[in-house]
């Protein structure tokens, strides 16, 4: 299991659920584990229970519980990715209008492609609008 994040209902969203109850979402596989995805349902969360018993203490059954499988969903940034990113970077550069974000680049959680978008997308208003006015001098010509 590479890692698990869990939430924790309070407020409104606990009295929906009645007490404070926690959920925990595991993540598991990867190119160094990928035949997980092959696993039966009831194998993984096997495994999961285990490990969740051996790390975290847990010694409760969950109330319940889901898999889903994403092949080939995540991004991998192996060793050597910021040089990679760096080279991409240097032979794009030239390209005005191509812009690069994603989870492919500098972080995979949203907020980091939030972070990578932002800034392409004022680069290409701000390109629309020096393109318009520009434009629009032209007419005025
Ligand atoms: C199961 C799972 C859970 C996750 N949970 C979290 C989380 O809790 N918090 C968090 O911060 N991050 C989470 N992530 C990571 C995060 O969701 C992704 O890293 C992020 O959404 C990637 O954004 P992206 O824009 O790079 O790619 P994507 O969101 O994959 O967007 C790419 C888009 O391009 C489209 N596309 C692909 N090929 C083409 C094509 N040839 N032509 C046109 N369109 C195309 C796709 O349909 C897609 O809409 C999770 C990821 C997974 C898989």
């Amino acid at each position: 299991m590479n890692c698990f994040v869990f939430l924790r209902f309070s407020g409104p969203a606990a009295a929906l659920i009645k007490v404070h109850e926690d959920l925990a979402r595991c993540f598991l596989g990867g190119p160094e584990d990928a035949g997980v995805l092959q696993e039966s349902d009831e194998a993984i969360l096997g495994a999961v229970t285990g490990e969740l018993q051996e790390t975290a203490g847990f010694r409760v059954q969950p109330r319940f519980t889901r898999v889903f499988r994403w092949p080939s969903s995540m991004a991998q940034h192996n060793v050597g990715h910021p040089e990679r990113v760096a080279e991409i970077d240097a032979r794009t550069a030239a390209i005005q209008s191509l812009h690069l974000s994603g989870n492919a680049y500098r972080g995979i959680g949203i907020p980091d492609c939030i972070r990578m978008g932002k800034p392409a997308a004022a680069a290409d208003t701000n390109r629309c609008r020096e393109s318009l006015t520009s434009g629009s001098s032209k007419d005025s010509n």
